[in-house]
């Protein structure tokens, strides 16, 4: 199965300024960016919804009283606005997607912290509550699936499936981690560690993201020998360049021409022989990069 490439990566990249998700300003580029991958043969897109929640915003604020008295109007409902919209761009996308291919539509959950802090990361019981808010919404605009991505714990990981499975326990959903040198995620919490603690909510895929193209390889490794449900990766390609760090989670990326299409494609086609099922491409990777691994396809 093959997945989509970078999207807030890539929005910023094609002059996008980022603010609103781009949506409210650029809808139609990021509509764009979703055709691209549909055209470049994804099978499954994600929305354009990386921590867009209710927190990120009450986050700027002292507290939801404090946001009423000096935040924009709007800004309680501004998170589930943007979705709803960010959700039915890449329905459009995966509709027009022509020959008889049917595209699915990821709702992207990011981590209710900061996609490398684990220690900022909430409880099980409090992720649990705050994602099923976001899962519910997903869901009502027609997402597929769920993806939770960036996860760095195993606590958060598990209140997210929580969370999904209470909403609705149908809807299929996908969990992925930030790996870590020697088969760990940030937390310091091995990847079968985290395997067996998911097993009994059955999620329908495990897979490991945003950690740099080389490290990947045995990530997957690892989780294919830890699970035996279907394990995926996608890896960002480059550097994370601050100063845009902080609100939302939206740097520069900078030396992405170390891991061009092809490259990128050998190291995915290496992530299958290990046992990926699922691959595509986080922060840094393009259209170019999806359409090099659906060239190497079996
Ligand atoms: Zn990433």
């Amino acid at each position: 199965v093959l997945l989509d490439g970078g999207v807030g990566s890539e929005i910023v990249r094609r002059g996008v300024r980022w603010r609103w998700h781009g949506l409210r300003t650029d809808a139609e580029a990021v509509k764009k960016i979703h055709q691209d991958y549909v055209a470049a043969g994804a099978d499954v897109i994600s929305t354009d919804t990386f921590q867009l929640t209710r927190r990120i915003y009450l986050n700027l604020f002292h507290n939801l009283e404090h946001m009423r008295r000096i935040g924009a109007p709007g800004l309680e409902r501004r998170a589930e606005e943007l979705t709803r919209l960010a959700v039915s761009l890449a329905r459009e996308a995966a509709a027009g997607a022509g020959g008889g291919r049917r595209v699915a539509v990821a709702g992207v959950v990011g981590p209710l912290g900061h996609p490398f802090r684990p220690d900022l990361a909430p409880s099980a019981e409090e992720a649990r509550r705050e994602h099923a808010e976001t899962v519910r919404l997903l869901s009502e605009c027609g997402c597929d699936l769920i993806l939770f991505e960036c996860m760095n714990t195993v606590a958060e990981a598990e209140g997210a499936v929580e969370a999904a499975r209470d909403v609705r326990r149908d809807l299929p959903v996908w969990v992925s981690f930030v790996c870590e040198p020697g088969g760990r995620i940030l937390s310091g919490e091995g990847l079968a560690e985290a395997a067996r603690a998911l097993e009994p909510l059955a999620p329908e895929a495990l897979l490991v993201n945003c950690a740099p193209a080389a490290e990947v390889e045995e990530a997957v490794a690892a989780l294919a020998g830890s699970t035996r449900r279907p394990v995926g990766a996608y890896a960002h390609v480059g550097r994370f360049d601050p100063p845009s760090w902080k609100f939302e989670f939206h740097p520069r990326f900078v030396k992405t021409e170390e891991w061009p299409p092809v490259r990128y494609a050998e190291a995915a086609r290496a992530w299958t022989r290990k046992g990926a099922r699922i691959v595509g491409g986080c922060c840094g990777t393009t259209p170019d990069h999806v359409r090099a691994m659906s060239e190497v396809r079996t």
